[in-house]
């Protein structure tokens, strides 16, 4: 039989040996085709030439020109500047700020060079900062290239140069046939799109003649084939996981009893319509055999809580045990006082575990947790090994986009095979899920991303709440804002002041962030304690001990504390409907999500609310922009379609969030036209092709897919 040429390992390639395996193996590229599937960032066009005098602003060319002066200096740092020119009577300066003598010596006026840059305008002429470059012997000829180039996304250890030609080679054994092509030709009905060959080869050898705007606009038919099934391939993935989900069985819970009617009467609110259907929703999950999987999308402040907490009771109250497992130490604190508010007085004992949770206290919680502790409250603590629950019948996980899949899942795996509750099936069996966002994002891509889960959506906001009023002020005016939370505190009021990363050098922050954000709050802290001495501020950061933080946050509620000092640590969970006032430093840097989120946390109580956004100028279009949204709307939806707009689907689900991270071609904002294609495609190829389903989510996203233990 002859091999498979799919699943080939690299090291049939001539001149790739273990060395150069085991770091292409790091990268996930261990067969001919995950290295077919290392698809080009873009592509380089070297097959023609452009006269200096047409280069454009921003674009990318390719010159042949003669050196006409090198001139070596230093403006604060080593610079090179070499000018050439060619017959269209322009000069271009080629700038460089790293080179070697050597480089420097090479260059000499009269050489002939052929280079390839993006051009920017620069103070005198057009300008490339280091481009590529080659100089050539005086009398060869010019032979341009016959295909564009390919830029890969780089593999640590494996220079661009040498990872190019082992693509290349790879490229050699691509079946000349269709052995390969895994999509049904009906599938996306008659779109006359390649097959999956001629998209993986025009992708890394496109010819001269290619349509170069088409691919750089990541609009030309062979990116759209490849897109569609690589999101296919994930979307199938995630089917495939919640299929074998709900192959398992789960406890059947009854519905709401004696303990969720006695929480209902307690409550100084009633439900809104919006919380009381979704909880209907759940509490028909609940009741079912299988496991639910459901996550509820509610904007900032839409009351997720209360409806989290009249789940659990239902599962209490059929004899299961709760864990509720939020992201950050202080809103599980946060979380874990609500529910402790709410339950104590039905009798029900909540157990609190975090990762400071240590010595005699933690052995504790443990074996409460062990002997079946009817709810525990905690963050990712809750999946560590140690950690065995007695009956876990349901999972909830709040802020759900700040955890990777797999902590969810891991939280679950603990209530596997939980003895049973009175109605019992047989089988393995897991918990109910339940995870909450407050990220809302638009429908298709809510399906894409969660295509594992079912979706509902709290679309009201709890009555007399006054939208937050929001203004945009230059940190100059100071002053006037120190002035107006004087006002605001005397008048009885409280308010935050949320200190944000303060560049105090250009060294690269990376490990000291933080510590950074914690230091500007430390001296915000002590600086208006200075200036508003009538008034009682706190301060609360990262880096307190949480007995501390609980006791600040303790005094903060109890209306102790009127200005409290905080670093986004406060992002999210905080409830202090009483904290109408809310100013945030260097509003600029941050993103929309993150604004929206901190804004969430005034607007809560009956008082009108402001939120002022202090920047730093100049600012960055980009943040002229988010200010603008941000003083436009309130609305989670808006403000995350423009979030989506401006920086794509990732860094607004969090990069740990399996659903979309991780493409290699497709971008599911980008390519947003193409989802519910892809869904019916999926239904289709799930029930006709099952087989091929497999092989696609091999091909895309490999063998290390959960699903297969979940
Ligand atoms: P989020 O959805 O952001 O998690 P919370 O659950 O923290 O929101 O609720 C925000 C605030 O609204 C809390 O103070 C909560 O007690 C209150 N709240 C929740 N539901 C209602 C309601 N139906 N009516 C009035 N207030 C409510
Ligand atoms: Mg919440």
């Amino acid at each position: 039989m002859k091999p498979d040429p799919a699943r080939q390992a690299v090291d049939i390639l001539r001149g790739v040996g273990p060395q150069l395996a085991a770091k292409l193996a790091a990268r996930g590229l261990g067969t001919l085709q995950d290295l077919w599937l290392h698809l080009p960032l873009r592509h380089e066009d070297r097959t023609r030439l452009t006269p200096i005098a047409q280069l454009r602003q921003g674009q990318p060319a390719q010159v042949h020109g003669r050196v006409e002066a090198v001139e070596r200096g230093f403006r604060g740092r080593p610079m090179l500047r070499v000018a050439v020119g060619d017959d269209s009577g322009a000069t271009l300066v080629l700038r460089f700020f790293h080179f070697r003598a050597a480089q420097v010596q090479a260059f000499r006026v009269g050489s002939r060079i052929l280079c390839h840059g993006e051009a920017r305008g620069g103070q005198f002429s057009m300008e490339m900062v280091h481009p590529s470059y080659r100089l050539l012997d005086q009398d060869a000829e010019l032979v341009l290239g016959e295909r564009l180039d390919p830029v890969y996304p780089a593999v640590e250890g494996i220079g661009p140069v040498q990872l190019a030609r082992i693509i290349n080679h790879a490229l050699d054994h691509l079946p000349n046939d269709d052995t390969l092509e895994l999509l049904p030709a009906t599938l996306f009905g008659d779109t006359r799109l390649p097959s999956w060959r001629d998209a993986v080869r025009l992708l890394h050898r496109p010819p001269a003649d290619v349509d170069h705007a088409a691919l750089a606009q990541h609009r030309h038919p062979a990116q759209q084939r490849l897109a569609l099934e690589e999101l296919l391939a994930h979307q199938l993935s995630l089917r495939r996981q919640r299929l074998a989900m709900k192959r398992r069985g789960a406890p059947a819970l009854n519905p709401p009893g004696e303990l969720a009617r006695k929480l209902l009467a307690a409550l100084p609110f009633a439900l809104t319509g919006a919380q009381q259907r979704v909880l209907d929703t759940i509490t028909q999950d609940l009741a079912q055999n299988q496991p639910m999987l459901r996550l509820v999308q509610g904007d900032v402040g839409s009351g997720k809580t209360i409806v989290a907490a009249l789940a659990a009771l239902t599962a209490i109250e059929s004899g299961a045990q709760v864990a509720l497992m939020a992201p950050t130490e202080l809103l599980a604190e946060q979380h874990a006082q609500a529910f402790q508010n709410w339950f104590t007085p039905l009798g029900i004992e909540l157990v609190w575990l975090a990762g400071k949770v240590k010595g005699k206290a933690r052995t504790a919680a443990l074996e409460r947790i062990t002997a079946g502790a009817p709810i525990v409250v905690g963050t990712h603590a809750l999946v560590q090994e140690h950690v065995a629950f007695a009956n876990l019948g349901l999972v909830i996980v709040d802020e759900q986009h700040r955890f990777g899949v797999h902590q969810r899942l891991a939280l679950s795996d603990k209530g596997r095979n939980a003895p049973g509750t009175a109605r019992d099936n047989a089988g393995e069996r897991i918990p109910h899920q339940l995870v909450m966002t407050a990220t809302p994002i638009p429908r298709t891509l809510a399906m894409t991303a969660y295509a594992d889960l079912d979706i509902s959506v709290i679309d009201e906001l709890p009555p007399g709440r006054t939208p937050v009023q929001t203004v945009a002020i230059n940190a100059q005016r100071r002053g006037e804002l120190i002035e107006r939370i004087r006002a605001a505190c005397i008048e009885g009021r409280q308010a935050y002041w949320v200190c944000t990363l303060i560049e105090e050098s250009e060294d690269p922050p990376a490990p000291g962030v933080p510590k950074i954000d914690a230091q500007a709050a430390q001296s915000a802290y002590e600086l208006l304690r200075e200036q508003l001495p009538e008034v009682n501020v706190g301060l609360i950061h990262g880096r307190m001990k949480p007995a501390e933080k609980q006791s600040t946050m303790a005094a903060f509620k109890a209306g102790d504390i009127q200005l409290l000092v905080a670093t986004t640590v406060i992002e999210v969970g905080v409830d202090v409907p009483n904290a109408s006032l809310m100013l945030i430093e260097n509003a600029e840097r941050l993103g929309l999500a993150q604004l929206h989120q901190l804004r969430g946390r005034v607007g809560r109580g009956a008082a009108a609310s402001t939120c002022v956004l202090m920047y730093q100028t100049p600012l960055s279009q980009l943040a002229r922009e988010r200010l603008s949204v941000m003083r436009e709307t309130t609305d989670g939806f808006r403000i995350a379609e423009k979030d989506l707009e401006l920086r794509g689907p990732g860094e607004l689900l969090g990069t740990r969030q399996t659903g979309l991270a991780g493409f290699r071609i497709a971008d599911p904002v980008r390519d947003a036209a193409l989802l519910p294609q892809v869904q019916a495609a999926a239904d289709a190829l799930l029930a006709r092709a099952p087989q091929q389903a497999d092989l696609l989510i091999e091909r895309w996203i490999g063998h290390a897919v959960r699903y297969a233990s979940a």
